[in-house]
């Protein structure tokens, strides 16, 4: 006899992998080394890897996508969006937009959201800023575009939050703003492929092994499995990063542990974000404290 009332039942754990989809747009800062920027064409090369990955496991996910890629590989675009993945604004050519000013990063915005319009005949509503850069003004940019959730804070975990519009008066001096209608899922640095995997001078210097990865991102899924129901895990991964042989094994090994606990799903990011604004209207959430809301309003 079946007592499967699964199909009623919230999810225990969501998890969200995302992939961020550079290629040369990552590595042309300030570069003339083509062999340098060579680095950022595997990405182009391991997208189908990661896609075949994903649809032998029947997973959904989401890709942030820089114009700059977008107009040179607009058939991969057209293949993640054609397989149901969500495709979300990731800039222009992978700028810094906390080192420019407020004009220079609608400008950069528009760009990136035109090259991604111009395949999918619609703007993303989410974002993810290159190299997690940010100032006090990126938010107003997101706000006027309608951009729906943002995944770069790391202000928690496993639970979204809406993002506030602080007040910068200069580095280090800030006041709490209002909550803004933009959802914030989590990102965390030691959850993201690059810094584990990528040499890059000043930046990086670390060549870890896969298994050490694991331990870290499996840790977290199993804490968070345990402990916060109803949350969801975040992890940000590049197909230029991930699509080395060695990693993608162990992505899939990852994939089957998560899915075999009873509870899991895997969803794209935006259809998590609808289901958490739904139970958490901003309206009640901003009267209520909260580490991200200290003084309600
Ligand atoms: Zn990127």
């Amino acid at each position: 006899m079946s007592t499967d009332t699964g199909s009623n039942t919230a999810p225990r754990l969501s998890v969200c992998l995302t992939f961020d989809f550079d290629t040369h747009d990552a590595w042309l800062a300030g570069s003339t080394n083509p062999a340098h920027v060579s680095r950022g064409e595997f990405g182009a090369v391991a997208v189908p890897r990661v896609l075949d990955l994903l649809a032998g496991k029947g997973i959904k996910s989401s890709f942030y996508v820089p114009g700059f890629t977008a107009i040179n590989y607009p058939w991969l675009v057209e293949q993640i969006h054609d397989a149901g993945h969500e495709i979300g604004h990731h800039g222009w050519k992978h700028e810094n937009a906390g080192d420019v000013s407020l004009d220079m990063q609608r400008e950069i915005y528009e760009k990136g959201a035109a090259a991604l319009e111009g395949i999918l005949g619609s703007r993303p509503v989410g974002y993810r800023s290159p190299n997690g850069s940010y100032n006090g003004d990126t938010l107003t940019v997101l706000v006027e575009n309608g951009i729906e959730y943002n995944s770069h804070f790391s202000a928690s975990d496993f639970t979204p939050y809406y993002l506030r519009r602080d007040i910068w008066k200069g580095p280090g001096e800030f006041e709490f703003g209002e909550p803004v209608d933009i959802v914030e899922m989590p990102f965390a640095w030691h959850l993201d492929d690059f810094v584990h995997f990528e040499f890059l001078g000043g930046f990086t210097s670390t060549l870890n092994a896969p298994s050490a990865v694991r331990e870290i991102w499996q840790g977290d899924f199993d804490w968070a499995y345990d402990n916060t129901p109803g949350g969801v895990l975040v992890l940000c991964m590049h197909p230029g990063v991930i699509g080395r042989g060695h990693r993608l094994r162990m992505l899939e090994g990852l994939i089957d542990y998560m899915a075999a606990k009873p509870g899991v799903v895997f969803e794209r990011v935006l259809d998590h974000v609808t289901t958490w604004r739904a139970a958490n209207p901003l309206d009640s959430y901003r009267k209520v404290r909260s580490p991200h809301n200290p003084r309600p309003y």
